[in-house]
């Protein structure tokens, strides 16, 4: 049997067990009794040390150019690139995606490391004309100081890389606290940092559990900015901790992301963009489709369509080539899809498929959940309002395109949206009317390109926005000088 590897937190500059010496284990999702790595349960004591770190580096950090930090991202990317296969595995273990998403995940971690790599040599600033001829006035910005980043187990790659990247390239220094159910994947990007020759003190990990790192990461007074991604009770604590104290705090939260077929769409298209965007990733994305809102002219087509494609998903394990759809990432969350589905019958909804364990008994030690179909589902059921993070769809009927985005809009979230449609007339009424901040036309809610900006509107984020150009204006304060002879 392999050995199991202990992990440790990195604090300036060094991989340290945590003080009091707890650990626990990050276990495969996929096989409840193979552990993936034993994983440090780190105390206030463990986040002290990588604050105080964090803040002991920041002075040198900030003092070199934007094109010297750059150097080290565009380091770190090449090590990740070279180790994407090894990363890509282990989370796949860790986590449960299928490899090849998870590859893909490493690779977009990359990409995101170079551009923010490349943002070190973009203007910061701008000149603005003074009312005083001899005058001379401009902005630029600085950093925040040190970065908390509180980060989720579903994309245990790419959402902290999108929140590291930008917090170093604009000069702060971070103090990263991952998913315990992604711990042992977030070890092994921060070795990639460390191999590249990061400063000690400018990124620093604490493996440990939500209550003592994560809360104490929103309350401490040594932390400028929190940078928080996950579910939205835990946000919105995290944001009035943060508040409370006066620091900046940046919230991306869940989703329940609709998909609206119009009469005249490409069922084909559409039916494949709801499968990919439902049951991709298990269903475990916080802008996965959730709910399928069809016109009534296409709605029986539609949902045939939509059956006879579910009905052929491989559900297993994800590291063999033939899955399209892994486990639930943890036993917590398989037990909550499993409610939501139970909740739904009782609700009235009908199930039209999936939704139980799968019988293959090479797959019962595992969280698997077939893909799950429902239809009848009035808007008010909780597997129509409440995120289920899961593979399940909820098919509701509209009468006509205006009906369609009236319930589209009728969730308390507004994360990502999509329309399928010929139409132009239709797809600007879609965008004008649909409160999300992800508006999508003939394409999934899946997200969205890394130089774009990403992010939600009403109870799916505290609106800044992440990715591309738009995550300065997180990660910095603007300084406005007024310069006179
Ligand atoms: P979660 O339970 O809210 O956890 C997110 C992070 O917060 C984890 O690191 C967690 O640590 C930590 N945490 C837990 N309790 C805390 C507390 N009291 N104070 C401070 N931090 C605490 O969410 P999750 O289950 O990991 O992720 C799924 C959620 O993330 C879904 O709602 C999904 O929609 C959302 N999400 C949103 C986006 C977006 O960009 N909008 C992207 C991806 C995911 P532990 O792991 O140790 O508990």
């Amino acid at each position: 049997m392999e050995s199991v590897r202990d992990y440790a937190n990195y604090i300036g500059g060094a991989w340290l067990p945590p003080q009091r010496g707890e650990t626990t284990v990050s276990i495969n999702p996929a096989n409840r009794n193979e552990i993936v790595g034993r994983i440090p349960l780190s105390t206030r004591e463990d986040l002290e040390k990588a604050v105080t770190a964090a803040n002991e580096a920041r002075a040198a950090w900030r003092k070199l150019s934007g094109a010297g930090r750059g150097a080290f991202l565009y380091k770190a990317a090449d090590v990740l690139e070279r180790r994407l296969d090894e990363v890509g595995r282990t989370m796949t273990r860790e986590m449960g995606k299928t490899l090849a998403e998870a590859k893909g995940e490493t690779a977009r971690g990359v990409a995101i490391l170079r551009y923010y790599a490349g943002e070190g040599m973009r203007k910061i600033g701008d000149v603005i004309p003074a009312s005083d001829a001899d005058a001379f006035m401009f902005t630029t910005r600085v950093p925040l100081g040190v970065v908390g980043a509180i980060t989720p187990w579903n994309f245990p790659i790419a959402i902290p890389i999108w929140k590291i990247a930008p917090a170093l390239i604009y000069g702060n220094t971070v103090v990263w606290k991952p998913a315990s159910e992604a711990a042992v994947t977030a070890a092994l990007v921060m070795e990639c940092f460390h191999e590249a020759g990061l400063p000690e003190g400018v990124l620093n990990l604490v493996i440990g559990g939500g209550k003592e790192i994560g809360q104490g990461l929103a309350e401490h007074p040594g932390v400028q900015g929190i940078t928080f991604t996950g579910s939205n009770a835990v946000g919105k604590s995290v944001g009035q901790a943060a508040f409370a104290r006066g620091a900046k705090y940046q919230l991306e939260m869940g989703g329940k992301n609709p998909i609206i077929v119009a009469a005249d769409a490409d069922l084909e298209l559409a039916a494949e963009a709801a499968i990919s965007g439902g049951f991709k990733s298990t269903g475990q994305k916080c802008t996965a489709t959730s709910r399928v809102i069809v016109v009534q002219d296409v709605y029986e087509a539609f949902r045939d369509k939509l059956l006879e494609k579910t009905a052929s998903i491989r559900v297993g394990n994800g590291l063999s080539e033939t899955t399209w759809l892994g486990p639930c990432a943890s036993e917590k969350q398989y037990e909550t899809v499993l409610g939501y589905i139970k909740s739904g019958k009782e609700e009235g909804a009908k199930l039209l498929l999936g939704g139980t364990p799968p019988e293959d008994e090479e797959l019962r030690d595992g969280f698997y959940i077939t893909p799950a179909i429902f239809e009848d589902v009035d808007s008010r059921m909780s597997i129509a309002q409440e995120e289920i993070f899961g593979p399940v769809l909820a098919l509701i009927k509209a009468a006509d395109l205006p009906e369609a985005i009236q319930l589209a809009n009728d969730v308390p979230f507004g994360l990502s949206a999509s329309l399928y449609t010929k139409d132009i007339a239709s797809a600007l009424s879609f965008v004008q009317e649909m409160d999300a901040g992800l508006v999508r036309i003939n394409a999934e809610t899946a997200g969205v390109e890394l130089q774009a900006p990403f992010g939600g509107m009403k109870d799916s984020s505290s609106h800044s926005r992440e990715q591309g150009q738009a995550a300065i204006e997180f990660f910095t304060s603007i300084k406005t000088v007024f310069m006179k002879p």
